[in-house]
């Protein structure tokens, strides 16, 4: 397997190359930090979030799903704490002027910085700390005066005046403050009682002021998240519950190996947080937040009652008991999850003394599932039979037909993209109406019935990942 550099690389081309991920903008010289998914990134991505939909809403009784809209009323943003403190800590090369955060600058250096350090300690800190840092571009140790700079976006959405950035309307930095605006809404009008949960993918925005590693960083991204309200005693029992969940999700759910997924403790919380761990994947620049599960304690809806001044305490039907639920959450990043499965996915073979290029995707996260081929190209009765085949499977399973260049071609090709299986119509096929069946990963041909086929892909396709 190629080295960690080298890997994130060929990541990227094969992303560009194949369709997964496009840098934005690219015409007109790109856009840095925003990435756009092309036909088989979108496959793979709709794949990801539908399956942690299924996993998160579906198959379970006690949570429930939400779409809350991008933008909110300021004052949850002031409410939350984003507006005052939602702020990263820059400073610039004087040397070749690139900017870089500093908590990550200190951290590469084995330092920790809090994130809840004013800018005077965090200057303090980064200045004292010199002779360990310097620019990751250029190497000299000229650096600018330390400042916070908050990341949520502005707009003048709904402000027609020309000073409207003194009075903006903020694109959401996160998607949970949606979930906790709606709580009520939700408890009064579904069938949930507390303990409960509410589940949300959808994007959020942030000014990161380093744009690296592809879309692991990115100023927009989709989180996947799930706030689950409980009694203020259950709390830690629901956070484990969940941690235990979460790490399922990604191991015996997706597949994902284990040695490429940790633990992080975080070990300076924020005053209101009882325990906040993330879950880390192995990627190729090393160990990074992949999601982060964190006990929240009352302080998201206490803040929301004191700024909205709408009381949002509990009263359990059963007990008669009045309290102030706690959260406990898991928020995730679609496109970290997307890039986990693309590392993992990536291999390199020999094969009769060439290089295979074969994407290993779980099969359930796979954009295309089954792509069909006529043997040879200028045989219409093998044209005609093929492509009836794979009008008929398309119904069920997202396929692809492909006529082009030799069956050897259209193999490395689906390979590239990471297709379970390959199905070829051919002589024999107009004989006896049976086809053969390559499967991806040990490259074995099968002989299938035609009329057997959809059964034969539904239990192949379905079959558990261990
Ligand atoms: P980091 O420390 O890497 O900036 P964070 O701790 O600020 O991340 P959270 O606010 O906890 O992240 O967000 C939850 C999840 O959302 C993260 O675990 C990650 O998967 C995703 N996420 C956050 N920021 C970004 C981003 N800029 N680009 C892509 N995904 C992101």
């Amino acid at each position: 397997m190629p080295k960690e550099n080298e890997l994130m690389e060929k990541i990227v081309s094969l992303c560009k190359r194949r369709g997964f991920i496009f840098p934005s903008s690219e015409i007109y010289g790109g856009y840095a930090a925003i990435y756009d998914y092309g036909p088989y990134g979108v496959e793979l991505e709709n794949a990801v979030k539908q399956e942690w939909w299924k996993y998160m809403v579906q198959f379970r009784d006690d949570i429930v799903g939400l779409d809350s809209s991008i933008f909110m009323h300021r004052k949850i943003w002031e409410a939350s704490g984003h507006v005052s403190g939602f702020a990263d800590p820059l400073t610039e090369c004087r040397s070749c002027h690139v900017r870089s955060r500093v908590d990550h600058l200190l951290e590469d250096a084995g330092i920790f910085a809090d994130e809840k350090m004013s800018e005077e300690e965090i200057n303090k800190l980064f200045f004292a700390s010199l002779d360990k840092i310097k620019c990751p571009t250029c190497g000299k140790r000229d650096f600018t005066p330390v400042k916070k700079f908050n990341l949520l976006v502005k707009s003048n959405l709904g402000n027609f005046t020309d000073d409207w950035s003194k009075d903006p309307a903020y694109l959401r930095g996160e998607t949970c403050q949606g979930i906790y605006v709606n709580y009520k809404n939700v408890l009064d009008s579904s069938r949930v009682q507390v303990p409960f949960g509410i589940a949300q993918i959808g994007k959020a925005f942030r000014n990161e002021i380093t744009a690296r590693q592809f879309v692991f960083r990115t100023r927009e991204f989709e989180q996947m998240e799930m706030q689950y309200f409980t009694h203020p005693d259950k709390e830690m029992e629901a956070y484990e519950w969940l941690k235990d969940y979460r790490w399922k999700f990604y191991t015996d759910y997706l597949g994902l190996s284990e040695k490429n997924l940790k633990w992080h403790k975080h070990e300076n919380l924020v005053f209101y947080a009882k325990e906040a761990y993330d879950i880390e994947y192995n990627f190729p620049f090393g160990f990074k937040e992949l999601e982060g599960i964190h006990a929240r304690g009352d302080y998201d809806l206490s803040q929301h009652t004191k700024y909205s001044g709408k009381d949002l305490s509990y009263m359990d039907p059963r007990t008669q008991e009045k309290f102030m639920p706690h959260i406990v959450e898991s928020s995730a990043g679609v496109g970290r999850t997307v890039l986990a499965i693309l590392s993992e996915a990536y291999t390199e073979e020999d094969v009769e003394g060439e290089q295979r290029i074969v994407m290993k995707f779980p099969k359930k996260l796979a954009p295309v599932k089954v792509a069909i081929f006529p043997l040879l190209k200028n045989k219409p009765d093998l044209v005609k039979k093929a492509h009836d085949l794979y009008v008929a499977l398309r119904q069920q399973f997202v396929c692809e037909f492909d006529d082009n260049g030799n069956v050897g071609k259209r193999y490395r090709r689906q390979d590239e993209i990471g297709t379970p299986y390959c199905i070829t119509v051919d002589f024999d096929t107009l004989e006896n109406d049976t086809v053969t069946v390559r499967d991806r990963d040990s490259m074995k041909q099968d002989r299938v019935a035609i009329k057997e086929l959809e059964a034969w892909l539904k239990v192949h396709l379905n079959e558990s990942i261990k």
